[in-house]
């Protein structure tokens, strides 16, 4: 446990938090300033920065606490659609630095866009290019 962190404090019960499901080693509780209602975060009980820093037992039990609360919340909150993601790392938008899961309940007339919304334009990366990055991304794994 990290006790400087807010998501270590929701775990160890310092904090209270709108739980919603929970297993050994992963929790899912209401986000205190939703972006709709029903929004959920998932993280690990354990105090990891990112996604990256996850061990792999972990990971499954965090994705598979995702897999079993999108459907309950979207039932909840009579959401048809949810937008599922992870701000991994601070270059990337994520303020608390202990990873977490967003599950965010959407409606065909919310207002807001997609995923690819963020990213006003796109690179243009070619072939050849493409073909570098993923065998460049296989040799990583
Ligand atoms: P991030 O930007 O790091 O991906 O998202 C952090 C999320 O944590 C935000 O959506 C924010 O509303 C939520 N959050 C921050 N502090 C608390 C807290 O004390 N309790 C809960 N339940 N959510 C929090
Ligand atoms: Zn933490």
């Amino acid at each position: 446990m990290d006790s400087d962190c807010i998501f270590c404090q929701i775990v160890a019960g310092d904090i209270p938090a709108n739980v919603v499901a929970e297993t050994d080693d992963a929790i899912a509780f209401l986000d205190a300033n939703p972006l709709a209602p029903g929004h959920t975060l998932v993280i690990p009980k354990e105090h990891y920065h990112r996604l990256n820093d996850v061990p792999d037992d972990v990971a499954a039990e965090v994705l598979g606490l995702v897999h079993e609360v999108v459907p309950a919340v979207e039932a909840a909150v009579d959401a048809p659609a949810t937008t599922v993601a992870f701000n991994n790392g601070e270059e990337a938008g994520q303020e608390v630095p202990h990873v977490h899961g967003h599950i965010v309940p959407r409606s065909g007339d919310d207002g807001q866009r997609p995923i690819h919304a963020l990213f006003e334009d796109r690179p243009g990366v070619g072939d050849e290019e493409m073909n570098e990055i993923a065998a460049a991304i296989q040799a990583e794994r």
